[in-house]
């Protein structure tokens, strides 16, 4: 590579330095707020992220595409559903979260789901797979703060993933994987 994309390329491969990552850290934190996303940043070998899967059963149909569509159609899928947490990890516990807990958070929302068609579910009623993992995510996140991804799989070759609302979700997500 030559000029300008060369240059652009090696700067979009250098890392943060620390300064300039505290330095966007301090941006982040307001009024202590984000403690947790602080240290979830500057101490990640202590984070990790666990997930948990979920099979769930549904019928729907796909009602805003062309009439001809195949989705239009009434049918069903065994939906993998697949909760990510983020987190610390317990000094006692030795782990980021007991999967018992995702289990418990997620039930209400996996019993209006499976067996049910989705498009009668209020706020489904265009049940893509991106509208599910938001759906999901919204009503998770309050009960499971650590929550940090979903992937909705709709059959083996297609899935969809979800980070959350907004930069932050996301940034944090990435840190913790590098
Ligand atoms: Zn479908």
């Amino acid at each position: 590579m030559t000029g300008k994309r060369a240059s652009y390329a090696r700067v979009g491969a250098r890392p943060l330095s620390q300064s300039k990552m505290i330095d966007f850290i301090k941006i982040l934190c307001i009024n202590g707020k984000l403690s947790t996303i602080t240290k979830f940043i500057l101490d990640r070998q202590r984070f990790m992220e666990i997930y948990k899967k979920f099979s769930i059963e549904a019928a729907h149909r796909l009602p805003n595409v062309p009439a001809d569509h195949k989705c239009n159609r009434l049918h069903g899928h065994s939906f993998q559903v697949t909760i990510h947490v983020c987190g610390e990890i317990g000094a006692q516990t030795g782990w980021v979260i007991d999967f018992a807990d995702i289990k418990k958070a997620f039930a209400p929302l996996y019993d209006q789901l499976d067996h049910h068609y989705l498009n009668e579910i209020e706020g489904l009623e265009n049940p893509t797979s991106e509208n599910m993992a938001r759906w999901i995510w919204l009503r998770l996140k309050p009960k499971l703060p650590g929550l940090c991804q979903i992937t909705i799989q709709e059959t083996c070759t297609s899935a969809c993933v979800f980070r959350g609302e907004g930069l932050l979700s996301n940034f944090c997500h990435n840190q913790a994987l590098q």
